[in-house]
């Protein structure tokens, strides 16, 4: 359990009136969208909250989450796809990455039908949307018939109109540097 300096001897939770399912929506080209939605898991975790995140275009580079996940309770994370499609050095065809979101569109709308997780993050869908691997009637299927009281996160670059429209909660990251213009490679916590 870790010890807060500045913890109150009593801790008020504050708890809606109303609990209300949002759909958060956390797109532009700055750094933080991944981590904002890792966070939220985070979050969510000390509320005894479940959360699945299902990574799109995401199976070939490790990234520390999928092990640091294993530290909170309550959470799953599954990595689909072979990386970022269209991406310079990344080799497989459009039909692979494709085929890949297909399977996890379908992985999410099982996960939502199980009834297990208050929270559900796919990670890089708006890329895998605008990108083609996944149709823009799929998201909106799912946003529109999702169970009232669960929240859904999307995130990644290029987020569709019709999408942001849908949600609730929608934050653009913007660039205004990033370490990689200075050839800086990414660091491990940091970027991966
Ligand atoms: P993070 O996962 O750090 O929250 P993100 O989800 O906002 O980042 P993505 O577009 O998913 O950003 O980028 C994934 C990784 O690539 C991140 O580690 C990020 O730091 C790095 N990155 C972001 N922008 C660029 C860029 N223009 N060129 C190269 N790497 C980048
Ligand atoms: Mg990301």
């Amino acid at each position: 359990m870790t010890e807060h300096a500045n913890k109150p001897l009593e801790i008020d939770r504050l708890v809606p009136k109303t609990p209300c399912g949002l759909t958060v929506v956390i797109t532009g080209n700055g750094k933080g969208k991944t981590s904002s939605a890792l966070g939220m898991t985070v979050r969510a975790c000390g509320h005894g909250l479940r959360t699945c995140i299902i990574q799109f275009m995401k199976g070939d580079l490790y990234a520390g989450e999928w092990d640091g996940i294993k530290q909170l309770q309550g959470v799953e994370l599954i990595t689909t796809g072979k990386g970022f499609c269209g991406l310079l050095g990344n080799s497989y065809p459009f039909k692979e990455h494709r085929a890949n979101a297909q399977d996890a569109i379908q992985l999410v709308k099982e996960k939502i039908a199980s009834g297990r997780f208050e929270i559900l993050i796919m990670d890089e869908i708006n890329n895998a949307l605008h990108l083609k691997l996944v149709d823009l009637e799929q998201v909106l299927e799912i946003l529109q018939s999702k169970p009232p009281l669960m929240h859904l996160i999307l995130t990644g670059r290029d987020a569709h109109p019709q999408v942001i429209e849908l949600a609730d909660t929608v934050s653009e990251v913007r660039e205004i540097k990033h370490a990689f213009r200075k050839d800086i490679e990414p660091q491990p916590g940091i970027d991966y």
